[in-house]
């Protein structure tokens, strides 16, 4: 699916089905397997990575911004759209199909397999939205059955702020969170210990590159400027945890243990074929002018499919790959990134480079497009049946789940955002 790629000389980037063909260049930060290597940066092409270190000693310092040379991708994320774009112009020309550059560019790869992916860049600051009506409503009705979705929500853009320092990238291990739980019968303390319903978030994390002074608020216009691209985001929620302290301020400590993201970005230009209308019903209310525009609603979708897949202990055992569970699309949002970028700094807040805003949920309407255990198995009630026998209600200790994310056009070339792994570990005793 999709047209043929323009083409270049690192011939893996031009394999049917690779997530980093050169119509996408994400960017991410590594270092080599080599001790005491300074964190590098660079983009993603095929299964290499074109290494802007390497890039400036080949090519001359002046060829990589400077803040790209230094290892310092929020400096560069700061720099905004058009520096972006016209680097991108630069690389593309670079690595294209009969760029001259290419054999002096070969020694400035490094195969992706050879180095450990970090942090695209630091994470000041991360909010996560709700912006999934879908998802909005399927857990609103596990615990509202009458009113699942509370009538604020067609109006404003639900978010909470969550935690910057706990989030890590793909590979992370994840320590199963203890904490307070309530008592099965009313009345009884809670107890205190591990969490028993474990669970994912199947979001799509978005980095903001230019920053707002504070006390100037970003318009519907200009939103766009302001983001760098997008990531894979899985919200881990200690579901047992959340259903206790949630009340009445929201999450806490059932969201902040840790949320894990894939380690490249991939930037909105890469993401323009991909343009899709945002999919508010027409008899739902318009949302306030500060959060309309005709632009956004004409374009401020992202086809990008989603994918949930687990590996329990056992399957990986037996050589037995990752289960798909569910699949989705970032379509479904009802709430697009521009939207919950303005509403966030309409009362002045301001964002920084490398500040993470965090989707929600991305539940399709189907049952099979939902981006959660909560939902997958309703509320904990209805296991999911594995191929190999055995059931899931929630997450247990030796689990690996991977999410995957990639935009797929009959216009475009296929690009994909890699994969968010995660593994569970058991609770800390
Ligand atoms: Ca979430």
């Amino acid at each position: 699916m999709g047209k043929i790629t323009q083409g270049s000389w690192v011939e893996s980037a031009n394999r049917p089905g690779n997530d980093f063909p050169i119509e996408n260049l994400p960017y991410g930060t590594f270092r080599l397997s080599a001790p005491q290597q300074l964190a590098r940066t660079g983009v993603a092409i095929g299964d290499q990575i074109l290494d802007f270190t390497s890039v400036a000693e080949i090519l001359g310092a002046e060829a990589i911004p400077a803040p790209l040379r230094q290892g310092d991708l929020n400096a560069f994320m700061a720099m905004g759209p058009s520096v972006r774009q016209s680097f991108r112009h630069q690389l593309t020309g670079w690595l294209g199909a009969d760029a001259s550059e290419a054999s002096r560019l070969k020694a400035a790869l490094v195969p992706q397999s050879d180095v450990q992916m970090q942090l695209p860049c630091r994470i000041g600051d991360y909010t996560d939205f709700y912006a999934s009506i879908h998802h909005a409503t399927a857990v609103g009705k596990l615990f509202r059955p009458d009113a699942p979705l509370l009538p604020n929500y067609k109006w404003v853009p639900i978010g909470y702020h969550g935690r910057g320092s706990s989030i890590g990238v793909s590979g992370q291990q994840i320590v199963r969170p203890t904490g307070q739980i309530k008592a099965a019968a009313d009345g009884q303390p809670p107890e205190f210990g591990a969490c028993r319903r474990l669970d994912i978030e199947l979001e799509v994390g978005a980095f903001i590159g230019a920053e707002n002074m504070l006390g100037q608020p970003v318009s519907m216009t200009n939103a766009e400027d302001h983001l760098f691209g997008l990531c894979i985001l899985n919200d881990w929620s200690a579901r047992d945890i959340q259903a206790w302290e949630y009340q009445p301020l929201g999450p806490f400590l059932a969201k902040n243990f840790a949320s894990t993201i894939s380690p490249w970005i991939v930037t909105m230009e890469a993401l323009a074929p991909f343009r899709v209308p945002t999919q508010r019903p027409a008899d739902d209310p318009p949302p306030l002018p500060y959060i309309s525009s005709p632009e956004d609603r004409s374009q401020g979708g992202i086809n990008m499919t989603l994918e949930f897949l687990l590996q329990t202990a056992k399957m990986r055992a037996a050589g037995q790959p990752p289960q798909q569970l569910s699949v989705s699309n970032l379509r479904y949002a009802y709430w697009t990134f521009a939207q919950m970028l303005t509403h966030h700094t309409s009362n002045g807040c301001n964002l920084q480079a490398g500040d993470l805003l965090g989707s929600g949920t991305m539940s399709g309407p189907k049952p099979s497009e939902a981006g959660s255990l909560l939902e997958l198995t309703a509320g904990g009630k209805a296991p999911v049946m594995l191929a190999n026998g055995e059931t899931r209600t929630f997450l247990e200790d030796g689990d690996v789940v991977v999410l995957k994310a990639y935009c797929e056009s009959p216009d475009a070339v296929r690009i994909g955002l890699g994969e968010c792994v995660g593994w569970i570990q058991s609770a800390l005793r």
